[in-house]
């Protein structure tokens, strides 16, 4: 039997309150979170919560908090849970494995853990590749998993797969339950990863102009929908003639970056097809930072979290949406 079954327990609450403190103030002077005054005086803190400091702002005549505005504001749950929270997201833990961990209720844990996600999506939103770009494309079997938006049992229109859905031959497409996720990886090994609706030309030159600067070279294989690319210099390996690398042409990175993508997201036993962007765009963020050890990815997260135009958006989810401009996947979403 354990003294304290969760992590949590044993975090410092000052720590964690000064922690957040810096994390929120320290590239940007102390201002209202309202009215956006920098007449502010301290104001005591709470009794319930003495470490979390509390602001007079003499603009609008109100207090506010290291908190308000927030991701992280109004929440019962004490700051320790979120930093854990996040430093677990950020070694790509499921929900539920999260919720099991921190000591909190499912709900709260998929809630949180869509938050959190959306917050790091933040930072890919504008990301464009340049130099020498490798494209490849992956189908990746995405359901309606999950529950309605008023409550209960999704309706599916169709008898339920009892035991998976079984891989067709051939191409997926979204309304098959099987969209395709492309990778845009250069030499630097950043990357950009989008869930697309199929695999038309048209979708792959909208995907190629949002991920890749015009004019540079684009290395793929022998896909029609890549050799109708325009705006690049394109070279292509052919694999049907078993033909994998020739000279520096190859997109061996973009395949290499899919072997990393199926076991991250295998860990979360099978996806709803409306979440894939913002698995998918979250795994773009942990590649682009890759050099960074998880607890300062989570710091990333968390400082953008304390940013209220960030969190507001990343409360609706509105980065996923930004990152997915094919206009039939965003209707689906919606
Ligand atoms: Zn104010």
């Amino acid at each position: 039997m354990s003294v304290f079954s969760h992590l949590h327990q044993l975090f410092n609450v000052d720590t964690c309150d000064m922690y957040i403190h810096t994390l929120r103030w320290q590239d940007r002077p102390l201002h209202c979170p309202r009215c956006h005054s920098h007449d502010v005086d301290p104001w005591g803190s709470y009794h319930y919560r003495p470490g979390l400091k509390r602001y007079w702002c003499n603009g609008c005549r109100r207090t506010f908090n290291d908190l308000t505005n927030t991701l992280l504001s109004q929440s019962r749950r004490s700051l320790a849970h979120w930093i854990l929270a996040t430093f677990l997201l950020c070694l790509t833990c499921s929900s539920r494995r999260i919720a099991r961990e921190v000591g909190v209720h499912v709900r709260t844990s998929y809630r949180w853990c869509g938050w959190l996600r959306n917050t790091a999506i933040s930072y890919e939103i504008d990301r464009q590749l340049e130099g020498t770009v490798e494209a490849d494309e992956l189908y990746h079997i995405a359901g309606n998993k999950g529950q309605a938006k008023q409550g209960g049992p999704k309706s599916l229109g169709r008898r339920p797969r009892c035991r998976r859905k079984r891989c067709e031959p051939g191409r997926g497409h979204y309304d098959k339950d099987r969209p395709a996720i492309t990778a845009w990886v250069n030499r630097q090994e950043s990357v950009v990863l989008q869930a697309v609706r199929d695999f038309t030309v048209s979708t792959v030159q909208k995907a190629a102009d949002l991920a890749v600067q015009a004019g540079n070279r684009l290395y793929t294989d022998s896909a029609s929908s890549y050799r109708a690319l325009k705006g690049y210099v394109h070279e292509f390996v052919n694999h049907t003639q078993k033909e994998y690398a020739r000279g520096d042409v190859h997109e061996n990175r973009a395949e290499c970056l899919f072997s990393l993508l199926k076991p991250y997201l295998r860990v979360f036993r099978g996806l709803s097809k409306c979440n894939l962007p913002g698995y998918v765009g979250f795994f773009q963020f942990l590649r682009n930072v890759r050099h960074q050890n998880a607890f300062e990815q989570a710091e990333l997260i968390l400082r953008a979290a304390l940013d209220p135009t960030i969190a507001s958006k990343a409360r609706r989810g509105e980065f996923v949406k930004c990152l997915d401009h094919f206009d039939l996947l965003q209707i689906a979403i919606n």
